[in-house]
């Protein structure tokens, strides 16, 4: 994975948190992770992508419109034919209701310290927008120009290591 930290990216994610580091990923499935809870095509660098998010991150989230235990079926697969690491089988599902993906539903934290990867805008949760890191839906139709998993990585990591240095 070819990493880089740019310093503008880093800039715009600034307010988050205020002086305390972002500690929970929250990841959506569909159109972020894979194609589809149907078609299951994972995304390119999907595997690469949630090892190293795990070592950015000490907790790691799905949060998804799928169930969970359609979520459970679809991560068990991945980890069994090795697209996914053995940890995300046992990953936190959030569980939610309403119409966007409130950040609040998290136990434990408070939503400030917590980034979510998305595809769909229409999830954000009103004021927590920049708790949102916008992914390009997955083209699972082109799926060798897909590098998202790699670039998102890569804001993520200089969030992380940014605040870090604060
Ligand atoms: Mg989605």
């Amino acid at each position: 994975m070819n990493i880089q930290i740019y310093e503008d990216e880093v800039m715009h994610y600034h307010v988050i948190g205020q002086s305390e580091t972002p500690h929970v990923l929250a990841l959506d499935l569909e159109g972020t992770l894979i194609s589809n809870a149907i078609s299951q095509i994972p995304r390119p660098g999907l595997f690469e992508f949630l090892c190293g998010c795990n070592e950015l991150f000490p907790r790691m989230v799905a949060f998804t419109t799928v169930a969970e235990n359609r979520f459970r079926n679809i991560a068990h697969i991945l980890v069994k034919e090795r697209l996914a690491p053995q940890w995300f089988a046992d990953i936190e599902y959030i569980n939610w209701e309403g119409k966007t993906k409130d950040l609040n539903y998290i136990s434990n934290i408070q939503s400030h310290n917590a980034l979510l990867v998305d595809d769909c805008e229409q999830y954000v949760h009103p004021g927590q927008e920049r708790q949102w890191l916008k992914i390009e839906q997955f083209d699972y139709k082109n799926p060798s120009k897909d590098t998202e998993l790699a670039r998102i990585f890569n804001e993520l990591r200089a969030i992380v290591h940014k605040k870090n240095f604060i």
